[in-house]
């Protein structure tokens, strides 16, 4: 089993890794997907087409990859080094085809002694993946080993337990619900969408802790309220905030541009 597929454009770095580990002509079963956000998707198409495998969501999370909806839009307003980047990124909608399959009750397709468990809140159908017998738990986003919020974390890429993706999560109470459970499984090893895996030997304590004491935002579109989405994608969504930071970036461009011209007219002028 593969378990998300990375940015778009990774796929040759993929195909090329699994074959240094498994051997040359070999594939995995299935694909799984913990959720549908195009860093977790991106190759997911490519891969499948190339190796002739399904690619497996939660039900939940289909309709944000068959086609039918867009993901309920970021919140950039939420603050944090993530956030800022947030407003410029496009809204995502993606159509995986025919390779697409729901995930069935109990099972992981081609991983035996897997198992996968619901953790909504980052995402609506979002999943992580656990293996009882080493204890070892795949977070995909709903439980980060680097906070994205700081801007000094993302350059040293300082290893800690870290809350999901603020601008990119929908509902805050649900993504609270989803840290406890995880933390009842009490895993050895964590393996995370974005930060490298960490293997401490007091990682079920550390991981209880930061579960009963993890801060949600202190403002955000989805912090009081979150986005409603169902089979079919979005039902309804909390009010859009006021984002200044375009206005204060257009407003900057166009005194640089000022500034600029009347720069360069001057230079004309004493010419
Ligand atoms: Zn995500
Ligand atoms: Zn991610």
């Amino acid at each position: 089993m593969l378990v998300d597929t990375g940015f778009p454009g990774g796929a040759r770095e993929i195909l090329a890794a699994a074959e240094a580990r498994f051997g040359s002509g070999s594939r995995p079963e299935a694909i799984v997907l913990t959720h549908g956000h195009i860093d977790h998707s991106g190759n997911a198409r490519v891969l499948a087409d190339e190796w002739d495998t399904p690619i497996y969501v939660h039900r939940l999370e289909s309709p944000f990859l068959n086609g039918k909806s867009a993901y309920p839009p970021a919140d950039p307003t939420v603050g944090g080094a993530l956030a800022f980047f947030a407003r410029f990124l496009p809204r995502q909608s993606w159509d995986l085809g025919g390779r697409l399959r729901e995930l069935q009750a109990d099972k992981v397709p081609g991983a035996p002694g897997w198992r996968w468990l619901l953790t909504p809140g980052h995402s609506p159908g979002h999943i992580c993946l656990f293996r009882e017998s080493d204890r070892i738990l795949l977070t995909g986003d709903v439980l980060l080993t680097v906070n994205m919020d700081s801007w000094n974390a993302l350059m040293t890429r300082k290893c800690e337990l870290a809350r999901p993706p603020t601008p990119f999560t929908i509902d805050w109470s649900a993504a609270r619900a989803s840290l406890k459970e995880l933390a009842g499984l009490r895993p050895n090893v964590i393996g995370a969408g974005h930060g490298i895996p960490m293997s401490d030997s007091d990682l079920p304590e550390r991981l209880e802790h930061f579960a009963n004491n993890c801060r949600t935002p202190r403002r955000g579109r989805y912090v009081g309220q979150p986005a409603h989405t169902n089979e079919n994608g979005i039902v309804d969504l909390p009010p859009a905030p006021f984002d200044p930071v375009p206005f204060a970036t257009a407003a900057a461009l166009f005194c640089a541009g000022l500034a600029l011209g009347a720069g360069y007219l001057d230079e004309k002028k004493f010419k």
